[in-house]
């Protein structure tokens, strides 16, 4: 569903993607894990067109999302994102943030707008929550009606980034309980975390990052008892 062709990345000299093969299929879960700076957000930011790539090609549905001349605003519209910082609109409601992009870019009307919005916040647990703003609610609900607000596009991917490293940790779960839920629902996910035990629960294939590369791409239940690459195995053995 979600095809990575041989992707390289560059930030001037840097180069952060090498030769990135990676097919997320539709209904899976797939987690990207590795260490810091090697290139984890770069290749969700990529496929979200908020960063261009030098070599290879990004496609969803067999659609390039690299061609130059993709429309970048209707490939956005099939791609959630959802971020370490929830990034709310502050001075609107709940309701508000999730109503807003299907009112304003795909021209859904107000009322039916906001019957999918209550039916996505009482979703994500949070239909009592509709009316507040953002200060007025927590980390962990904050980053829930960011999730509301990217599955009111009716995205054909979900693409999240740590979404629960700002959060403090009794906050942590309550999220993770919403992605799993997503992901039960038969969502296709490509999910950055560092959270380990998510990642051997919900993912169905766990992809390891190292230095711009994949090194390992494996079923939970292979990398977390007997990883295939010794890439893998020094990771294990860090978490450990
Ligand atoms: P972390 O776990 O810390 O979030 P990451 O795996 O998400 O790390 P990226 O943020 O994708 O890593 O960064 C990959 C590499 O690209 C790093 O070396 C980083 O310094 C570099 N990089 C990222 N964004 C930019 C940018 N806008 N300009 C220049 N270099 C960048
Ligand atoms: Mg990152």
């Amino acid at each position: 569903l979600l095809e990575f062709d041989k992707v390289d990345k560059f930030f001037g000299d840097t180069h952060v993607l090498k030769d990135v093969d990676l097919n997320v299929e539709e209904g899976e879960v797939c987690v990207i894990i590795g260490p810091s700076g090697s290139g984890k957000s770069t290749l969700l930011r990529c496929a979200n067109r908020l960063e261009e790539i030098q070599d290879g090609e990004i496609r969803l549905d067999n659609q390039s999302i690299s061609d130059p001349n993709a429309d970048i605003n209707r490939l956005r519209q099939r791609i959630g994102m959802v971020f370490q910082s929830f990034n709310l609109f502050p001075h609107k409601t709940a309701l508000e943030n999730v109503t807003l992009a299907p009112t304003k870019v795909k021209g859904l009307d107000e009322s039916t707008a906001e019957k999918r919005a209550e039916s996505l916040l009482d979703r994500v647990g949070l239909s009592a929550q509709s009316n507040s703003y953002p200060n007025q609610l927590s980390g962990g609900q904050q980053q829930r009606v960011a999730i509301a607000r990217a599955l009111a596009m009716d995205p054909r991917v979900m693409l999240f980034d740590e979404v629960t490293s700002a959060l403090d940790p009794e906050l942590v779960g309550e999220v993770l309980d919403v992605m799993q839920g997503l992901a039960e629902e038969g969502m296709t996910m490509l999910v950055v975390t560092h959270e380990m035990g998510f990642a051997r629960e919900v993912g169905d294939r766990i992809v390891l990052m190292a230095d711009g590369r994949v090194v390992e791409d494996s079923p939970p239940e292979v990398f977390f008892e007997n990883p295939t690459t010794d890439r893998g195995k020094q990771f294990l053995s860090k978490l450990l």
